[in-house]
């Protein structure tokens, strides 16, 4: 819609109209009577003990499964072909029988990933390039009321109630590329959510955004790390604190966040970050609770968290809502490292915890030793005033740091270098770049690490 010539075309109020009619439009589908049972049911789940997650768990797994091999044509043959049926799931340590697929298989599959009889609205979603990989995920209406149910009980540990204001700070183009005077927003009165544009937040704009948050006042703000960090550290830089009284917690997702993040953020905010790690094909979901810690959410998938030879874990999933198009032991590609098995949240829940999210497993740099190096986002932490960094690698023994800070703002260069040399060794070139700020992908995320060889 935001690309559309009547929406860019029109003055702010109809945008802000049409905003608030399509609105409308999404709350009576996704936030329906049936979204509402979906809820409740959710927000009753999350309390079960360990044996009655553990059943809840083995009867979705065997409708997903036995629903798959029975009407999904890929599921059909790769079983067939492993020697598995799905009468042998009979507990949850039957679970490894049943053959793991990978992203390739499904992409080859195409359609033949889809049930035969399913009836009704199908949506799409297309799954982000970052393999180079591209796919469509299809799903059904259900599928679409459980993620929205899950996604609602997560903003409600971070303090939201039905029918609170909330902020919007991601990839969505509400505002047209070319405006260069704010507003940068627009509100959506149809869902109650002013929306603000990532791809115009800057140095220059953030006063701006903050007093539109400040005077929204919404109680939970959704939004991608980079928006929260660039504001938190702007109000720091300026001496002052959000003045917003509602605001109980930024929901985030889709970036890799540290530990000194969410200290800034509290430090301007006063709230924490709850974030979400999710997928496209919703085969896996975890979440930050009350207590700031990772919860693999137990009745929403079944997650596996797999050992590999270097003792790293690896996610496969399987998804319990979607029998439009299923996932069964999906391996997903990214890398999480689980906490002590023994370790037990304040929070009661009986989900197990992650102690943290080590992301994509292509977000790393190579060392010239041939070393595959995470987490290179800690090297930014330690850079004073800056508003936005990134990672870059373009050659085999360089790395481009490539750094906004406030104009002016003094760099230690040779500092952030010797931080660099800590974490990949001192036989690595780095160079930097100073700009106003980091490109952003096609759909504005902020890309920490960039790997181009
Ligand atoms: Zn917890």
């Amino acid at each position: 819609m935001y690309t559309s010539a009547v929406y860019l075309n029109s003055p702010i109020w109809a945008q802000n109209a049409l905003l608030g009619a399509r609105g409308w439009l999404r709350a009576s589908l996704r936030e329906g009577a049936a979204f509402k049972r979906e809820l409740e049911e959710v927000n009753q789940t999350q309390w079960l003990d360990p044996d009655s997650l553990a059943k809840l768990q083995l009867a979705r797994l065997q409708r997903t499964v036995s629903h798959a091999q029975a009407h999904v044509p890929f599921y059909r043959e790769h079983f067939k072909a492993a020697g598995f049926d799905a009468r042998e799931l009979k507990s949850l340590a039957d679970v490894s029988k049943i053959p793991m697929m990978a992203k390739r298989d499904a992409h080859l599959a195409g359609r033949l990933m889809t049930s035969e009889i399913h009836k009704g609205p199908r949506f799409h979603a297309n799954t982000s390039g970052t393999t180079g990989m591209a796919m469509t995920a299809w799903r059904d209406l259900h599928s679409i009321n459980r993620e929205n149910a899950f996604v609602w009980r997560q903003m409600m540990w971070a303090g939201m109630k039905l029918g609170d204001r909330r902020a919007w700070i991601r990839g969505d183009k509400v505002v047209p590329a070319a405006q260069k005077e704010a507003p940068f927003w627009r509100h959506n009165r149809g869902e109650q959510m002013l929306m603000l544009s990532s791809y115009h937040l800057s140095e220059v704009t953030a006063d701006g955004y903050i007093e539109a948050l400040e005077s929204f006042d919404p109680a939970v703000c959704l939004a991608y790390p980079s928006a929260v960090l660039l504001m938190a550290r702007h109000l720091i830089a300026k001496g002052r604190k959000y003045k917003g009284r509602s605001l109980t917690g930024f929901m985030t997702s889709s970036e890799t966040i540290t530990d000194e993040q969410q200290r800034l953020v509290m430090e301007a905010f006063g709230v924490r970050m709850f974030d979400w790690y999710g997928c496209c094909e919703r085969m896996t979901a975890i979440g930050t609770c009350e207590y700031g810690r990772y919860h693999v959410m137990s009745d929403y998938s079944y997650t596996e968290l797999l050992r590999q030879d270097d003792g790293s874990h690896e996610v496969v999933g399987t998804s319990f809502d979607n029998m439009l198009m299923p996932w069964v032991r999906y391996r997903l590609g990214d890398e999480i490292v689980p906490a002590d098995p023994g370790l037990k949240c304040d929070c009661g829940r009986h989900f197990p915890v992650i102690s943290h999210l080590v992301g994509r497993v292509d977000d790393y740099v190579l060392a010239p030793d041939g070393r595959q190096v995470n987490m290179m986002s800690n090297v930014l932490d330690n850079i004073p005033h800056l508003l936005e960094g990134q990672v870059r690698q373009d050659k085999p023994n360089e790395l481009t740091l490539v750094l906004a800070l406030p104009e002016g703002a003094p760099l230690d260069e040779a500092e952030a270098i010797r931080t660099v040399h800590e974490y990949i060794g001192s036989d690595m070139a780095v160079r930097i770049e100073r700009v106003a700020s980091v490109p952003r992908t096609g759909n504005g995320k902020l890309r920490v690490v960039v790997r181009t060889i």
